[in-house]
């Protein structure tokens, strides 16, 4: 393959005791590309997210990063999860600390940055969202689209080489919906590599160089955003996208 490949995903499996939620996935990412993830609830999405930033162990399987086999024993994983940064549908914000400490304790523990090089570029990212204004604001004190704003501030932060979105407008006021996208945009224009669940389809057809609808744990069609959302050729993806007609 003539592209370069970030990340592959082979054969992943993951069962909960008896429960098979991710069957044989299988995809590649490549660098800079934004892949989109769309299908029924409890096709296993998150469970697919949290797995490739192990935040869930698979089963069996293989995630290639950069070559190497993140599963394989030996790996250091912890380089690899600074590496896979993550924005969940409940921002996930510490509500102890203000927006700016917010994004800049990851990078001080994690990252071993100085106070002031992480504010540096903790005040470049949250002004990228909008959110430079309120760095002295606690989380409580911010609408829900303003705290993902934060957190994408925050991941971004991170520098990581692929961030992961799961739903980060589902718990979102529709007002908001807008305000978080843009930047999710702005983003995916930067060239960072992003791999997102939503049900945001007229965003997603816009943003995605590649769209996956997903089925019981399996990849039931892959194609770009054209193919997916013009021409499904799978009954399951017609069925789910007329939903959103
Ligand atoms: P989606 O994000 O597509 O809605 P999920 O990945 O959240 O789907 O869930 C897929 C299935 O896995 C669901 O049936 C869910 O109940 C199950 N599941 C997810 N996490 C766990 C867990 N920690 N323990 C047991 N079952 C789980
Ligand atoms: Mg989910």
């Amino acid at each position: 393959m003539a592209e370069n490949k970030i990340l592959s995903i082979n054969n992943l499996k993951k069962t909960f005791g008896e429960h098979e939620v991710l069957s044989d996935i299988s995809l590649d990412v490549t660098a800079g590309e934004v892949l989109t993830i769309i299908g029924p609830s409890g096709s296993g999405k998150s469970t697919l997210l949290r797995c490739i930033n192990l935040l869930e162990q698979p089963t069996a399987g293989e995630i290639i990063y950069n070559d190497a086999n993140v599963l394989a024993p030996g790996y250091d994983i912890t380089k690899y999860r600074a590496k896979v940064g993550m924005v969940f549908q409940s921002f996930n914000l510490f509500n102890n600390l203000n927006v700016l400490d917010n994004c800049t304790v990851g990078q001080q523990t994690v990252l071993g940055r100085s106070k002031e090089e992480a504010e540096k570029i903790a005040l470049e990212n949250l002004a990228k969202v909008g959110m430079d204004p309120y760095i002295k604001a606690k989380p409580r004190q911010l609408s829900g689209g303003q705290m993902q704003r934060v957190a994408i501030a925050r991941a971004v932060s991170m520098d990581p080489d692929i961030l992961l979105f799961d739903e980060p407008t589902s718990a979102l006021d529709p007002e908001m919906v807008d305000d978080v996208l843009d930047s999710m945009k702005a983003l995916a224009h930067t060239g960072l590599t992003m791999i997102l669940v939503t049900h945001e389809m007229g965003f997603a057809k816009d943003v995605s160089d590649k769209v996956i609808f997903m089925d019981q744990g399996y990849v039931a069609e892959i194609g770009t955003p054209e193919q997916i959302f013009n021409h499904p050729t799978e009954a399951r993806t017609q069925e789910f996208l007329k939903r959103y007609l």
